[in-house]
């Protein structure tokens, strides 16, 4: 099969090529797996984390973790799914399903956590396998490349939403306005009609994005909103930004940190972090961590019933180095999918 695969780890400023072609064997599914025929793979900025090093991927590996396809096969054991079905697989590959974190549906956190297309091949071929039980049904209303962002970007994204506590009419910000942040947006003002939302992001294109969505305001990350914000969303890779949102927070208010890993760029920002100007008055700072079974589905049902529909640019498989680099280059709007099958 098809397939571009990571050899080895390093900055993309060296390399515009991390990824090599290569004809791998088609995987054979285990006891309780699926073998999956790829359609699309959605791009995500992960893989740029796990190419550079930040959050390093077995190696070789094949990445890629937003992929809707169809079932090939299924290996013994299986019940879920026959041949021919639509499913999606998305950022988490599997876990132990028998610690407190899994008991308690809280799999994301779990200690045996793998990650698809780091911790096990993902997306970037012709064909993966998955345990059944971390693949979903993709409901009718989407097309395969409509589906594929929001498998991770859509998913993790609506967990950052439920870990703000959000309350109707209070404020939300968003920081940083790439795929995760987009979808956030439509999602959050269908779920809280009297809320205001304030994008801090630092293209003008980004920013005209925003207020097209629907956003009551929106400005550079180093701007004061002109309302204090009960939560802000930050998915951006930088670290100034914290302390940007930290300021714009309400008493009480908590910022919500929606990225994998941090680039180490300009962490020396964080020096002028201000007690009495950032954290005072019992703000709080959480990350997000992965994503549990949970949030795929719920997201998907929502997204299906208030046809949130990302806005997809294709690009074909042997590309893939390309598409990784106008997402390096954050030549973002909407979100970048990889045509395979
Ligand atoms: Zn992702
Ligand atoms: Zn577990």
């Amino acid at each position: 099969m098809k397939a571009m695969i990571l050899e080895e780890i390093g900055s993309m400023e060296y390399s515009k090529t991390p990824l090599k072609f290569a004809d791998l064997p088609i995987p054979e599914p285990g006891r309780k797996e699926l073998l999956i025929r790829v359609s699309v793979c959605g791009v995500c900025h992960t893989e740029l984390d796990e190419i550079e090093g930040r959050t390093p991927p077995r190696l070789p590996v094949v990445l890629g973790h937003q992929v809707v396809g169809r079932v090939e096969a299924a290996g013994p054991g299986t019940s879920s799914f026959q041949t021919g079905d639509r499913v999606g697989v998305g950022w988490i590959y599997s876990a132990c399903g028998t610690c407190k974190f899994c008991r308690g549906g809280e799999e994301n956190l779990c200690p045996d956590f793998r990650a698809t297309g780091r911790d096990a091949n993902g997306g970037y071929a012709q064909y993966m396998s998955v345990p059944e039980d971390f693949a979903y049904r993709i409901p009718p209303a989407f097309s395969d490349a409509e589906a594929a962002p929001l498998l991770c970007a859509g998913a993790i994204g609506y967990r950052s939403l439920r870990l703000t506590g959000l309350k109707d009419g209070q404020n939300l910000g968003l920081t940083g306005f790439g795929a995760s942040a987009h979808l956030v947006l439509k999602l959050a003002r269908h779920r809280f009609p009297n809320s205001r939302f304030f994008v801090f992001a630092r293209s003008e294109k980004e920013r005209t994005f925003a207020q097209e969505l629907g956003a009551a305001w929106a400005g550079d990350p180093s701007d004061n909103s002109p309302e204090k914000l009960h939560c802000i969303i930050d998915t951006t890779p930088a670290w100034k930004p914290i302390l940007e949102a930290l300021k714009n927070l309400e008493p009480g208010g908590r910022l919500v940190i929606n990225a994998i890993r941090k680039e180490e760029g300009d962490k020396e920002a964080l020096r002028q972090l201000d007690y009495p100007l950032h954290l005072w008055m019992e703000k709080e700072i959480k990350s997000v961590a992965n994503v549990a079974r949970r949030d795929v589905l719920e997201f998907m049902d929502l997204a299906a019933q208030i046809s949130i529909k990302p806005e997809v640019q294709e690009f074909p498989l042997e590309e893939a180095n390309q598409a990784l680099a106008e997402l390096k280059g954050k030549k973002v709007r909407g979100a970048k999918v990889l045509k395979i099958g």
